[in-house]
């Protein structure tokens, strides 16, 4: 039995993860997004029990990512009219352009998107996305955005220049990109997007990282605090709460105001207090996990064990959820 409830008091801010599912399959999606995922939107009885939550928990403004949130955009209305309806300011939606054809449908939308109080959008610019959506999309969608007064937030202006050195009507691979600026390009990526090595990125980078023994990670005792940060959260469509940073891992948001009970989610449990060690321990012990000799790192295997669980015993564990993260990774 364990003596301590997984609890948050308070969340200061964060996201909502409307849909999963993406136009894109980029190689650095910490959400493993893609267009496998179910056509699943966030309803809005979904949203507004989200967002009441929310508000008793101190966090009354949020932005929208997904997935494409704009995939269909007239699935995202309802959860724009629930947030206004509970006085949640909505910071920005992010999106990845992919869904722009021309300025006059784009700016309908824009318009539609303004009318029910959103006022800004976040626009990927990077060789991730560059990969899947030609850059010609994000140009005409910041035009777009600038003919409705919508403000703009670029993520990352760093990018712009290689983006626009290659034919902006056409999508470019990352091996492109190394052809064109050099065979590093895509190992200083990393550094210069500022990206989060979990997820797909962690899949996609695991074969440049430095390995480390199995017995060399399971002397860090410490419990991953992350799992408990109040910023940088995201709720998801099913009502999920996700950590900070490690995507995979889940408890349900109403659960976790009242105190979730630990015998219910084992593996949040173990990492947050006993860190990786923790829960190889608990996997070798009541699953007859067998450890590789040697990981890039905690958070590979900590990946490794949950997709296992997940993947080959067949297990529907509530805090590894969505399952379909493991499926579509
Ligand atoms: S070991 Fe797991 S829970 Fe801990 S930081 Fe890494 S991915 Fe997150």
């Amino acid at each position: 039995m364990f003596a301590d409830m997984l609890r948050i008091n308070y969340l200061v801010s964060g996201g909502l993860i409307t849909n999963y599912r993406c136009s894109s399959r980029c190689r650095h999606c910490v959400y493993a997004s893609s267009h496998a995922w179910p056509d699943d939107y966030m309803t809005s009885s979904a949203a507004d029990e989200i967002f009441s939550l929310l508000k008793k928990l101190g966090c009354s403004s949020i932005h929208i990512g997904g997935g494409e949130p704009l995939l269909r955009p007239e699935r995202i209305f309802p959860v724009l009219e629930s947030a206004a309806g509970n006085d949640v300011d909505i910071e920005y939606i992010e999106t990845n352009a992919s869904w722009y054809k021309d300025e006059s449908s784009a700016v309908n939308i824009l318009k539609e998107l303004r009318k029910r109080g959103a006022g800004c959008l976040l626009i990927s610019i990077d060789p991730y996305h560059n990969e899947y959506i030609p850059f010609y999309k994000v140009k005409g969608l910041i035009k777009a955005c600038s003919e409705v007064n919508m403000d703009v937030f670029p993520w990352l202006m760093e990018f712009w220049d290689d983006l626009d050195a290659l034919d902006d009507r056409r999508p470019h691979s990352l091996e492109e990109y190394a052809r064109f600026f050099g065979d590093d390009y895509l190992l200083k990526l990393p550094g210069r997007y500022g990206l989060n090595l979990r997820g797909r990125a962690l899949r996609t980078y695991r074969p440049m990282m430095r390995m480390e023994s199995f017995d060399s990670i399971m002397e860090n005792p410490a419990g991953c605090s992350l799992l408990s940060g109040r910023y940088h959260f995201h709720v998801d469509l099913y009502g999920n709460y996700i950590p900070q940073s490690c995507s995979g891992l889940s408890i349900k948001l109403n659960e976790l105001i009242h105190g979730a009970d630990p015998n219910k989610y084992p593996v949040f449990y173990r990492l947050e207090h006993y860190g990786i060690k923790g829960l190889a321990e608990y996997a070798v012990k009541e699953y007859g996990y067998k450890p590789e000799s040697e990981y890039a790192g905690k958070c590979d295997l900590c990946q490794d064990i949950r997709s296992w669980l997940v993947l080959e015993l067949g297990l529907n564990l509530p805090d590894l959820q969505p399952a379909d993260y493991y499926r579509f990774i």
